[in-house]
């Protein structure tokens, strides 16, 4: 059973499953989690079992002992009376819109693989663009697309990671 507050925030939020603030789901040793049937070392996010319309996990009652751990700060926040729901609720707009605008970014910029974490697309783009292979009408996307991960890696650190 999903306790309140998870019902309040991660059903409005989803990041530590979607490929924004983690690039992969490992196992710890013993992880009886189907997530991980035929002995997978790792899974990638965006998590298989992450259901983007409903913000939620398919397999919430047998999901992976890493993902029972993982409290974000705010979530953390808001258990510990030290945040307000309204307040985490307004972390998690603003960093779920600087995800959206990266993305956004990324895909105008031709790095649409949405089967990769965010932070594997940047890279990619990155090194295009270091090797010279993006074309110069795209260098202000790409400077925008900078600034927007600038941020938003700055709200994950501060806000997010526990
Ligand atoms: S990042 Fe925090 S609020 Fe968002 S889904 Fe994960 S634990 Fe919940
Ligand atoms: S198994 Fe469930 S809780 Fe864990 S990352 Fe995947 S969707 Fe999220």
């Amino acid at each position: 059973m999903m306790d309140k507050l998870i019902d309040a925030l991660c059903l409005q939020c989803g990041m530590c499953c979607n490929g924004v603030l983690f690039a992969d789901v490992r196992p710890e040793p013993g992880d009886p989690s189907p997530l991980f049937q035929g002995n997978r070392s790792r899974v990638a996010q965006p998590c298989p079992a992450f259901n983007t319309a409903t913000c939620a996990c398919a397999i919430y009652a047998e999901r992976p002992v890493r993902c029972r751990k993982f409290e974000c700060r705010q979530l953390l926040g808001v258990r510990n009376g030290t945040v307000t729901i309204e307040k985490a609720l307004r972390q998690i707009r603003a960093a779920r819109g600087l995800a959206a605008e990266v993305e956004k970014l990324l895909t105008e910029l031709g790095f649409n693989n949405e089967r990769l974490p965010l932070s594997r697309r940047f890279q990619r783009c990155q090194r295009a663009a270091e090797n010279g292979n993006l074309p110069e009408a795209q260098l202000d996307q790409l400077a925008d697309l900078q600034l927007a991960v600038h941020q938003l890696t700055g709200l994950l650190t501060k806000e997010f990671y526990a």
